[in-house]
């Protein structure tokens, strides 16, 4: 018997989360809620988890998808769909290698040092750790997703699915090697492809550099903002139409410090309005360089080694970094007068994203997918609505991305990841591609072959994560009933990185799209609107900040006001108020169980005799039922939340209850008691926010429970109880005006009470004249009484009793008014004495103005501008003077 099922269980004073959240957790886990059951009559409602990083530990960012998604699970599997929420763990490549790195520079050791296998041996050790400490935080957070199908990218499927994709991509012949000019990043010492560049605008400079004529005076000014590359240029090239240089064009020139004989080309895309017009070609290390070398069939020279230290094709400067021979080649020009000017200039520079070190660009052999043949389907699913973007602004965005879609440099020189299944022949110098180890050369049967020592883009096998994960290439049955899957719910920020691709190889490989909405949330963001980040200092640790206020609060700040696509701002006082949210419900439903003892435990609701609170409680409450819902299907939780939590705040708890309680304590024979209503209101708005706040909701639920009969309902837990439906029959208008205007006397009256500063404990007298409605509202004078504090209450008939006394306060509401007598809300002659005091000091001012505005001395010698000013204070003090006066005459 769980502590839940027994009869002792008793409800604190004060909801302490760290004493639920692990039980609770542990519960459902146990119970096998998270595991759907497949129905194949029933369409199953399944999200793919983004796959966090295996480098270290859940940041707010998770946290913040872990909510969302956890929202839309709950809420369907209540629904009673079969539902998945598939979680896993990326391997991500560079990202881990580079911490394994640092782990290693700090013993004094480099991976070259240990080996392959060994440092493959340290990173699986570490990488487990870490997975273990992603999955246990994913708990904490109250994540149902189902751990019996947790993924990694580096597991047998997933990496079975990374090969199967690569060699049917290489036997279409849309993944091909070649030489190419890609990014390369010196510390890292890889290739990256072009969305793993971070641009940054720097002020840096143009030099003019002349390169002097073969055999002839004079020279070419060429510019350039990399002066080392000079190193490397095979041409000088000028537009064909740029009449500046038509007597050059074709002649040659010496590239100085090397001494190298280099041609003057002509080429369509050289810009004449760049520097001098003439530029130098340095094929091996620019991209329109190299195109232009290709087109013209000039020599590549590679000038740099690997860690960007200069090579042995650049003479005298051969190992020195890539930075001092830039000074050291400026420092040589100029000795040599061929330093023309340096000008300050403003331009872009490409940064590692994981290590941020300036990119080199570098002509290398590389793997290779040519992306436009998979772009076309993949634009057309989003284009044909198959796809659904949230918010939808983010399509043209993804479809300016994928129609200038240019091919993927997936070949990474690095050991953690997944390794290129492709072999090399050292006998026939021939290629084997295969999905299984190949043991020998598929065309000569040579045993003497050597796998492809780089891995693939991390990527890679996360475009293949919705397919993969469920069992793809093999046909299982978690792949034909879960695929495709219904939502993908990630950051905007990775768009392209990710959610593209995986629409593009979901279409390849299986042939159908791989999720059917996209929903993109935005970043969070600190309370100056700021991104949070380690530098900063502003970042929020998710587990620390779910032990401080509860997890429940957690999710409640993260839910607050999310819209898709929009950054959120999370603060202390968001926290603070989900806290206060559940210590809400909390103080609520324990006021409730504890009542249900003395008052009988009779659940069943008298639909047929219920007065009008009940009436309107239960409106309202399908009111939001209905709106709530509409507003899940439309994705807008932040707003559904908002308006679960101003009912069960404001009219459930501020004023539902408080009513209750009258009735509770009067115990009135006539109507019934608010016992089943009560109870029914609390339960129905438990499971409403079950799936923002699921501790709490559930410990409260599980507590009701076991103070109710045993038939009351089926469900063993709130998460696996149906999520509640809106009863049209029960929206009751009627009941919401007549409440509507008792809640309007008591907001008035208690409105008149601050503004005349009544102390808390002295009763009011009010007046109500509410015509039509005073048989509606008769009833309620105590309520009213009670939760005003006015008393006597007193309903009376405008026609008979003619027009309220002068010393009475009237309040126009909408359908009625109150009337409330000015001595019991004041001690009428200390405010009788305090009104005619103001009144004589106002007197005695407009006298002195009247007195100065008839002294001629002073008209004829003061500025004009003086006398005016005088004049209007005069009329302000005379108006000021009669409404003090009116004010006065109400105390009579
Ligand atoms: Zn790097
Ligand atoms: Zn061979």
């Amino acid at each position: 018997m769980t502590e839940a099922m027994s009869a002792e269980y008793d409800l604190p004073k004060a909801y302490e989360p760290g004493k639920v959240e692990r039980k609770w957790y542990k519960f459902w886990l146990e119970k096998g809620y998270f595991t759907p059951r497949i129905d194949p009559e029933k369409k199953p409602f399944v999200i793919i988890m983004p796959p966090p990083n295996v480098t270290g530990e859940l940041h707010i960012g998770h946290a913040l998808t872990a909510t969302l998604e956890d929202i839309m699970i709950r809420w369907h599997r209540m629904k009673g769909d079969p539902t998945l929420w598939l979680p896993g763990i990326d391997h991500a490549s560079i990202a881990a290698q580079v911490v394994m790195e640092q782990l290693l520079a700090k013993e004094g050791l480099d991976r070259h040092q240990i080996g392959r296998d060994k440092f493959l041996e340290r990173m699986w050790d570490w990488a487990n750790k870490c997975r273990q400490t992603i999955s246990e935080q994913h708990q904490r957070l109250g994540t149902s997703c189902d751990w019996t199908r947790e993924r990694f990218t580096l597991d047998e499927g997933p990496s079975r699915a990374v090969r199967t994709a690569f060699v049917r991509l290489y036997q279409k012949g849309l993944i091909y090697r070649g030489e190419r000019i890609i990014n390369w990043c010196p510390r890292c010492g890889t290739a990256l492809s072009d969305l793993e560049v971070d641009h940054k605008d720097i002020q840096g400079h143009l030099y003019y550099i002349r390169y002097p004529l073969e055999g002839d005076r004079g020279f070419v000014t060429v510019a350039t903002t990399r002066p080392e590359t000079m190193l490397g240029d095979t041409a000088v090239a000028v537009n064909p139409d740029d009449r500046r240089y038509k007597a050059k064009a074709g002649k040659k020139v010496t590239l100085p410090l090397v001494n190298r004989i280099i041609p003057i080309i002509t080429d369509e895309a050289v810009d004449p309005s760049f520097g001098t017009g003439a530029v130098k070609i340095t094929p091996g290390h620019d991209p329109v360089d190299f195109e232009i070398a290709q087109r013209q069939g000039l020599p590549l020279l590679n000038i740099l080694n690997p860690d960007a230290t200069m090579n042995e094709n650049t003479g005298a400067y051969c190992g020195l970094d890539r930075f001092a021979c830039r000074e050291a080649v400026l420092s040589d020009l100029e000795k040599d007068g061929l330093l023309e000017k340096i000008e300050p200039y403003g331009y872009s520079v490409g940064h590692c994203q994981r290590c941020q070190t300036v990119i080199e660009p570098i002509a290398s052999q590389q793997w290779f997918i040519n992306m436009p043949p998979l772009a076309k389907p993949a634009i057309d699913a989003v284009t044909s609505g198959r796809i659904t973007t949230i918010p939808e602004r983010f399509n043209e965005v993804y479809h300016n991305w994928i129609e200038n879609i240019r091919d993927w440099c997936i070949s990474r020189q690095l050991w953690w990841g997944h390794r290129i299944p492709v072999w090399y022949c050292r006998d026939c110098g021939e290629l084997t591609v295969t999905v299984d180890d190949a043991k020998s050369c598929s065309h000569c049967r040579s045993t003497n072959i050597e796998q492809d020592p780089d891995v693939l883009d991390t990527w890679f096998s996360s475009a293949l994560w919705p397919h993969s994960t469920l069992g793809w290439p093999d046909d299982t049955e978690d792949l034909r009933y879960f695929y495709p899957t219904a939502v993908m719910e990630t950051g905007y920020d990775i768009l392209f990185f990710w959610v593209a691709r995986m629409v593009m190889m979901g279409l390849e490989d299986t042939g159908d799209i791989p999720f059917h909405t996209i929903y993109l949330h935005g970043l969070i963001r600190d309370e100056k609107g700021e991104k949070m980040s380690k530098v900063k200092g502003n970042v929020l640790n998710p587990i620390d900040t779910l032990e401080k206020y509860g997890t429940d609060a957690l999710r409640f700040a993260l839910s607050t006001g999310t819209a898709p696509g929009n950054d959120i701002k999370l603060n202390a006082a968001r926290l603070e108020s989900g806290r206060n949210f559940a210590n809400k419900i909390w103080n609520a439903a324990r006021f409730i169980i504890r009542s249900i003892e003395p008052h009988g435990t009779e659940t069943q609701i008298q639909r047929d005799r219920l007065p009008v609170e009940d009436r309107w409680i239960l409106s309202r409450l399908n009111y939001t039922i209905s709106s709530v819902t509409s507003l899940m299907e439309a994705c807008q939780f932040g707003e559904a939340q908002r308006q679960i939590y101003d009912f069960i705040w404001g009219e459930f708890c501020d004023w539902y209850i408080e009513i209750a309680k009258i009735r509770l304590r009067t115990g009135e024979k006539e109507t019934p008691s608010p016992i089943p209503v009560l109870v029914h209101v609390l339960e129905t708005s438990l499971r409403l926010l079950h799936p923002y706040m699921p501790f709490v909701t559930e410990e409260l639920w599980q507590n009701l429970k076991s103070r109710l009969p045993s038939d009351w309902t089926e469900a063993e837990s709130i998460m696996v109880a149906t999520y509640p439906a809106a009863e049209k029959s029960a929206i009751d208008p009627q009941a919401e005006k007549v409440m509507e205007s008792l809640i309007d006397i008591i907001h008035a009256i208690r409105n008149a009470r601050a503004q005349y500063r009544v102390a808390s404990n002295r009763w009011i007298e009010a007046q109500i004249y509410a015509g039509e409605l005073t048989p509606v509202l008769t009833p309620h004078t105590e309520a009213i009484e009670t939760l005003a504090r006015a008393k006597p209450v007193t309903f009376q008939d405008k026609e008979e009793d003619g027009s309220p006394s002068k010393d009475t306060l009237v309040l126009v509401l909408k359908e009625l008014e109150v009337a409330i007598p000015m001595a019991s809300m004041v001690d009428l002659e200390a405010e009788r004495k305090r009104w005619q005091k103001e009144i004589e000091q106002s007197q005695a001012e407009v006298s002195r103005l009247e007195a100065r505005l008839a002294d001629k001395q002073f008209l004829t010698k003061a500025p004009a501008a003086v006398v005016d000013k005088e004049r209007n204070k005069l009329v302000e003090r005379k108006d000021k003077l009669v409404r003090l006066k009116q004010q006065l005459g109400r105390l009579d």
